[in-house]
């Protein structure tokens, strides 16, 4: 998934959680204040209509009083007087004004710790103020809030209220029944503020009270949990919508298991976890070969079940921490953990591991052989520069890493039997190379890049320049002269070295025709020709047409095959070689025991000269076998009518040897090294 889409993915993914969550809390949170609110609201407004009637009561009886004391009553006299009047109802508490208790009646008195000051009027609409104190036998004073003098624990409330009550005929009188009988003291300053008098209330709550409390918390409650109800479910309709469409976008649309996005978020999650920074890992490349073979004989849907059927044989597999992907096509990616006390054990346990999963997976189909390859790039603990202990993995990149495990797995290009390769640096400066060549060759050939160098052959017997062969050299304006071996095998591999031949056919006729019109001596050039150009139709006509365009004489020029295309379409070859030299060119073999010498061949082509391979001369040769294998070769092929070039020829006791045996040609460092056109031309020059 691309860096856009993912930003946009991970977007849409805050978007729709976030939002329908924070709205869901806000809003229960104002409901529940909102309630809460109400509730007070409402029973204070019962209280307050409650002490609003024990108010006036206590005016009356400072009113009594008063009227007592104008008519010069003592005090004692008026309390006494008040008793008459209201049949000895109301308690009263006198003090003087300097605090002291003159009269009290009734059991109980005022408890000065819990005084309550406030203005009726700010709530009730009264222009009056009074101060209320609690009753020395208040039963539920307790801490907290103003109207505390009044307060009871809401259980005591609850339970009261839902008690059944004592027996009573109804309903009506059930709900009338008082649960809370509280008192309370207000105060009434007499005559001048002289006396200070506290008149004894009792508010009174009945069932029915607390009972339209809780109903009308109830109805809010009720109205208030549609719409609570409604966002709940939205939120969690998000919250799935949204996990759904993860799940499909970390969905693989083939196997039906995790993709590749998902394995590069997670993987990097876990590389990157602090814990996980001091473990070693391994990012495996687990290729199926031959997907598409597969899928052409037993058909594309057979194809996708295997996947599928990788995809559940590895869930089965991975560990905790660990993570796999198919990647696409049959390429899966892997992250496996693998620990060991050093690195070369981590290596050999990754190993082994991953060769008992191939093995395991090969066994997937019983009817069906199917066969697997891995790469696999290490990753070793991390050690953070400053060796500080609390630093993670940074800047992971998981295709990257990814890439490198599959570069180790394409490396031996599936030539040898080895199922697993462990990625090295050396391996990516190989793979970066051959994609620069592939980048570059052909512009480099447009350009004049490459260019003709010249190797002279030499005759034994006198030491003349008798031949030469033509080997490109291509001279890059970034990575100055590069020799051949680099290049050739990728030129190979893509197929650009039949464009290559055709133009060092083309340099060297060109050479041949300007040395002819200059009046130079004429020698004869070799020009290599890849055996992946025996596969064309028609190379000799084609080769001719190339020759001709500049003219010289087809027998300046000789074709060297080397001796692995003979292992080729041997039909096409003897035909090939047959027309080159019915049209004057002369063949040779080049590399003649190099290889897998195919003696047969030389039976069936008729070939004009016999390049014996440089390994020949290499080494010691202290028993005198390879001087006996030399001879018999020149013998052979001095009796089939070839002439003999003898290749990497350095030292002079190998050209005397040769001398001796009657080879025709010495081609080798001891007497020139490849060489540029100007140069050889003064070669020739000297030595032809
Ligand atoms: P080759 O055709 O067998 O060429 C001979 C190689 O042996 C040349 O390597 C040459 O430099 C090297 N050589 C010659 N004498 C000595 C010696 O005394 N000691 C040592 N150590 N080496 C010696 P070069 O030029 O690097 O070419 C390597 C190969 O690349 C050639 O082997 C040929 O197979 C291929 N090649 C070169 N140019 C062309 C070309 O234009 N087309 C094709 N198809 N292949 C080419
Ligand atoms: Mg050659
Ligand atoms: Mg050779």
């Amino acid at each position: 998934m691309s860096s856009v889409k993912e930003k946009r993915f991970k977007k849409l993914k805050r978007k729709k959680i976030w939002p329908s969550i924070v709205a869901f809390v806000l809003f229960t949170l104002l409901c529940v204040g909102m309630i809460a609110l109400f509730l007070q609201l409402f029973a204070l407004y019962i209280m307050g209509t409650k002490i609003v009637q024990q108010y006036g009561e206590a005016q009356h009886v400072k009113a009594v009083l008063n009227g007592f004391l104008s008519n010069g009553d003592s005090i004692t006299d008026a309390v006494d007087g008040l008793h008459k009047y209201t049949f000895g109802e109301n308690n009263v508490y006198v003090m003087d004004s300097d605090g002291q208790m003159l009269i009290k009646t009734g059991s109980s008195e005022p408890d000065f710790g819990l005084v309550l000051d406030f203005k009726l009027n700010q709530e009730f609409g009264l222009d009056a103020g009074f101060v209320a104190v609690a009753d020395s036998n208040n039963q539920f004073v307790h801490e907290g809030g103003p109207y505390t003098i009044f307060a009871m624990p809401v259980d005591e409330v609850i339970k009261r209220t839902f008690s059944p009550g004592a027996e009573h005929q109804g309903l009506g009188s059930w709900l009338n029944e008082t649960i809370i009988t509280q008192g309370y003291w207000l105060r009434a300053p007499l005559g001048d503020g002289e006396y200070d008098a506290y008149v004894k209330c009792i508010i009174q709550l009945q069932r029915q009270d607390i009972f339209y409390i809780c109903i009308f918390g109830i109805i809010a409650l009720l109205l208030l949990m549609i719409p609570i109800i409604l966002l709940f479910i939205n939120t969690l309709r998000s919250i799935v919508t949204q996990r759904r469409m993860t799940q499909l976008i970390y969905l693989d649309a083939v196997t039906g298991g995790k993709n590749w996005f998902y394995f590069r978020n997670y993987a990097e999650r876990i590389l990157t976890r602090w814990r996980n920074s001091k473990k070693p890992f391994a990012i495996v490349n687990l290729h199926l070969e031959r997907y598409q073979n597969y899928c052409a004989c037993y058909g594309v849907k057979a194809g996708e079940e295997l996947l599928e059927a990788m995809d559940g044989f590895l869930k089965a597999r991975i560990g905790k921490n660990e993570f796999f992907a198919r990647f696409e096509g049959a390429d899966f990616g892997l992250l496996l953990s693998c620990e060991g006390e050093n690195v070369q054990e981590n290596q050999e346990n990754c190993s082994k591991r991953i060769r008992s999963l191939l093995a395991e997976l090969s066994g997937l189909k019983p009817d069906q052989k199917i066969h697997f390859r891995a790469g696999i790039n290490m990753i070793p603990p991390y050690q953070p520069e400053d060796g500080k202990w609390y630093h993670t993995r940074k800047n992971v990149d998981i295709n990257q890493l990814y890439t490198y495990a599959n570069a180790a797995r394409i490396s031996d290009n599936g030539a040898d039997e080895r199922q697993i390769t462990f990625f090295d640096q050396e391996m990516l400066g190989k793979q970066m190379w051959e994609r620069w060549v592939e980048d570059t060759m052909e512009e480099a050939l447009n350009n004049g890049e490459f260019q003709v160098y010249m190797q002279p052959k030499y005759s034994p017997i006198n030491g003349k320049l008798v031949g030469a062969e033509a080997l490109v050299r291509w001279i890059s304006p970034t990575e100055g002269l590069i020799a051949p071996g680099r290049f050739i095998p990728i030129f190979e591999d893509t197929g650009f070295i039949t464009q290559l031949d055709d133009y060092m056919i083309s340099q060297v006729a060109k050479l041949q025709a300007e040395w002819m019109i200059q009046g130079k001596k004429m020698i004869p050039v070799s020009v290599n020709v890849s055996r992946a150009h025996f596969a064309q139709e028609g190379l000799a006509d084609h080769i001719c047409q190339l020759v001709d365009a500049y003219g010289p004489k087809h027998e300046l020029i000789e074709l060297e095959v080397t001796e692995s295309a003979f292992f080729d379409d041997k039909d096409i070859l003897v035909e090939t070689v047959k027309q080159l030299k019915a049209y004057g060119f002369h063949v040779s073999m080049d590399d003649f025991g190099a290889g897998y010498s195919s003696l047969n061949s030389l039976k069936d082509i008729p070939l004009d000269v016999l390049k014996l391979d440089g390994e020949f001369f290499r080494g010691d040769d202290d028993d005198g076998r390879g001087q006996i294998v030399v001879k018999e070769a020149i013998q052979l092929a001095r009796s089939l009518d070839m002439r003999v070039v003898a290749e990497g020829i350095e030292k002079k006791e190998q050209v005397d040897f040769l001398a001796g045996q009657g080879c025709d040609m010495i081609q080798g460092f001891y007497f020139a090294k490849p060489m540029p056109i100007e140069e050889f031309e003064e070669k020739v020059e000297k030595d032809a």
